[in-house]
C-alpha cells in the first residue's frame, strides 16, 4: 500500500474514531452520570443555560483530548504501523475533535449557512430542548442510528428564555426563515423558581419545561 494511501486511511479512521467517542462520551460520561465528575457537571451546566461562551474549561478539555490523541492513540498505532502513521492518527483524532468543537459552538452562536448547518442545529437543539437522552452525536447522526437514540423532529420547541441569538429578531420573536423548524414556547423571562427547575431538569437529563 502506498504511504499516502495509508496516511489517508489512518486520518479518516481516526477522524471517525472521534465521532464514536463524541457519541459515547456525550451519552455515558456526560448525561448518564447526572453531574458526577467534572465532565458531566460541565456539560449539564451547558444544558442549564443552553448557550455557548468560551471558558477556561474549554482549554482543559482541548488539552485532555490532545493528550488522548498524542499519548494514547499515537503510541498504539506507532507500535503496529510506525511513527508516521501514529502521528497521522493523532492529528486525525484532533481534527475530528476540533471539528466537533467548532460546529457545536457555531450551532449556538450563528445561523446555519448550508443544509448541513441546518440539520446539525435542528438535531442538536432537539437534544437540548426536546429529549436530552436522544441525539448524542452532534456532528453526525449514525451512531445515534446504530444505538437507537436518533430522533428526527418535525419542529423543535425552544423555551423563549433559551432562544439562540441567531433565531430571534430584535423583538425576541422567531425569524420567519426558521418558523418551519422551530417554535418558541413559554415566557421569555426567568424567575428563581424557573431557574432552579431548569437546573434540576438539566441534571436529570430531562427537557426544560415551557
Ligand atoms: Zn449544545
Ligand atoms: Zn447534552
Amino acid at each position: 500500500m502506498s504511504q499516502i494511501l495509508r496516511f489517508a486511511i489512518a486520518f479518516v479512521l481516526a477522524f471517525n474514531l472521534w465521532g464514536l467517542a463524541e457519541y459515547l462520551l456525550h451519552r455515558f460520561a456526560m448525561h448518564e452520570l447526572h453531574g458526577r465528575g467534572i465532565m458531566s457537571r460541565e456539560h449539564l451546566e451547558h444544558h442549564v443555560g443552553a448557550g455557548w461562551d468560551f471558558s477556561v474549561m474549554h482549554l482543559l478539555s482541548w488539552a485532555g483530548m490532545l493528550l488522548v490523541g498524542f499519548a494514547v492513540w499515537m503510541p498504539i498505532t506507532w507500535y503496529f504501523f510506525g511513527w508516521e502513521t501514529g502521528l497521522v492518527v493523532a492529528i486525525g483524532w484532533a481534527a475530528g475533535y476540533f471539528f466537533y468543537e467548532y460546529q457545536h459552538a457555531q450551532a449556538h452562536l450563528s445561523a446555519p449557512r448550508n443544509r448541513y448547518g441546518t440539520w446539525l442545529r435542528k438535531h442538536h437543539f432537539h437534544h437540548h430542548f426536546g429529549h436530552p437522552m436522544a441525539n448524542h452525536g452532534v456532528t453526525i447522526p449514525w451512531w445515534d442510528k446504530v444505538f437507537g437514540t436518533l430522533e428526527v423532529p418535525e419542529q423543535v420547541r425552544v423555551p423563549r428564555r433559551m432562544v439562540q441569538p441567531w433565531m430571534a429578531d430584535h423583538n425576541g420573536e422567531l425569524k420567519a426563515e426558521f418558523e418551519a423548524d422551530y417554535v418558541l414556547v413559554g415566557s421569555s423571562d426567568s424567575n428563581e423558581r424557573l431557574a432552579s427547575l431548569d437546573r434540576a431538569r438539566a441534571f436529570a437529563s430531562v427537557a426544560p419545561s415551557d
